[in-house]
């Protein structure tokens, strides 16, 4: 009595996307022919899910919302949707997003702009747009996204849910269409770090079919979380709450120190000295190993292929002339400059430099802190167009997200407040490697 069944469960996502996917256009494909599984054998059982459109599913479209994977159907599963399906999760479809999980706004999708549900005139972030907007509409209990340099946190901020990016390795990549490999992750959207905790414990663990795996047990998340925050010490980087971080949201991050301090924990200022370098390495990597992953498209392989070339070369260059958007091109010049003869040193190298003096930072900030605490971006969600009209302005928006990418750590965004306007904000909470269960932990705790 009073309980619901998975297949009502399941009849209630459905209506729930068949009425908000006019809005906010959160889905590419929906495959609303599941059926619920018979059997709990999981806590993920029978809960209706989606994934981000750069994970590979078996016969299902993938296309990373850009026009050159159109039509590509993958032959294989991504390890994460194999062990999520395995765990009884009923999968709705694929989210929209960025092409190719390029941008902070998730605006530069073939398949048009995500809108985000707090406000439709508003985007949801990016470049999870689509998993953020689907869960905090209620479309799906959780939805899976990536993250390079702040995807899943982001657009959970924006869009007033919980997002967690794990420490890198922890969560296998098998299946993942490659944006910049040493910092992608996949991780969970969803609307609580239990519920994050749940996922992860699911999809995390190692995999022979991903050669940066972390080896070894990396420990139950959900059974440990208490939500005690008694002697944390909990850092706060005076870098990150300094100029051009909007005074609602600094207000609504410090109130987070506020309730973790008046819960046992220990907060204090502490200093991060590499935030101004963070932008630039971060962008630099990132659209390098992105010029190289995406020289596999070039309509022989995968997806769409342009129609009346003359030869070979002409049909690589029409094809990803036409199949590419403008915002992925840029990066794909920009990193074949900076890997080039001649600016490799200057450019590549140094970034590299640069990352291992970042992470170096942190490693410092964490033999005095267990976690830290930062804003997750400067502003609440900002109104669509506005970021491509000023791409760098955007690039900069990343400041608070991008440095965990670069040194693999933990992170999760938590919803802490509104600002005037009635947009959410979200907090940051940052962990060293390995210390996921830290984060969830400190998240629950205020949550
Ligand atoms: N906004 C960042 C970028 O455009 C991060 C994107 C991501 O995490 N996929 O590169």
């Amino acid at each position: 009595q009073g309980q619901v069944s998975p297949a009502e469960v399941l009849e209630a996502a459905k209506a729930r996307i068949r009425s908000c996917q006019s809005e906010n256009n959160a889905f590419i494909t929906v495959t609303a022919d599941q059926a619920a599984p018979a059997s709990a054998s999981s806590p993920l059982s029978g809960v209706p899910m989606a994934l981000k459109d750069n994970i590979c599913t078996k016969g299902v479209m993938t296309s990373c919302a850009s026009k050159i994977l159109g039509g590509f159907q993958p032959p294989y599963d991504a390890t994460v949707a194999e062990r999520l399906r395995q765990a009884g999760a009923v999968c709705l479809g694929k989210l929209n997003m960025d092409e190719f999980a390029m941008g902070s706004t998730s605006e530069t999708s073939f398949y048009g702009p995500v809108r985000n549900p707090w406000d439709l005139s508003r985007a949801p972030g990016g470049s999870s747009g689509g998993a953020a907007a689907a869960v905090a509409a209620g479309e799906v209990w959780y939805a899976i996204g990536s993250d390079t340099g702040g995807s899943i946190r982001q657009p959970a901020a924006y869009c007033g849910v919980t997002g967690m990016k794990p420490t890198y390795g922890t969560v296998s990549r098998y299946g993942l269409i490659a944006y910049a490999s040493s910092l992608d992750q996949m991780g969970p959207i969803a609307r609580s770090a239990t519920d994050c905790a749940a996922v992860l414990d699911i999809i995390q663990g190692q995999d022979k079919r991903d050669g940066t795996s972390l080896a070894g047990d990396y420990g139950r998340l959900l059974e440990g979380l208490t939500g005690d925050v008694r002697g944390l010490r909990v850092g706060l980087p005076a870098e990150c709450f300094g100029d051009g971080l909007d005074p609602e949201v600094k207000d609504a991050v410090l109130a987070v120190a506020g309730v973790l301090k008046s819960r046992g924990a220990v907060v204090e200022e502490c200093s991060l000295p590499v935030m101004d370098y963070v932008v630039p390495a971060y962008y630099i990597i990132a659209c390098a190993e992105a010029s190289s992953n995406l020289s596999r498209f070039d309509g022989v392989k995968y997806g769409w292929r342009a129609e009346g070339y003359e030869d070979l070369t002409d049909l690589y260059r029409k094809t990803r002339t036409e199949g590419f958007g403008s915002e992925v091109k840029r990066r794909i010049l920009l990193g074949t400059f900076v890997l080039s003869t001649g600016y490799y040193d200057a450019y590549y190298k140094k970034a590299l430099q640069v990352k291992a003096l970042i992470k170096q930072a942190y490693d410092e900030a964490f033999q005095r802190y267990d976690l830290l605490l930062t804003p997750i971006a400067p502003t609440t969600a900002p109104k669509l167009g506005e970021s491509l009209r000023d791409p760098l302005k955007m690039y900069l928006s990343d400041i608070y997200t991008v440095p965990l990418n670069l040194a693999g750590l933990p992170g999760i965004s938590v919803p802490c407040g509104f600002d005037s306007r009635g947009l959410p904000i979200g907090a940051q909470l940052i962990g060293p490697p390995l210390g996921d269960r830290a984060v969830l932990n400190a998240a629950h705790g205020f949550q």
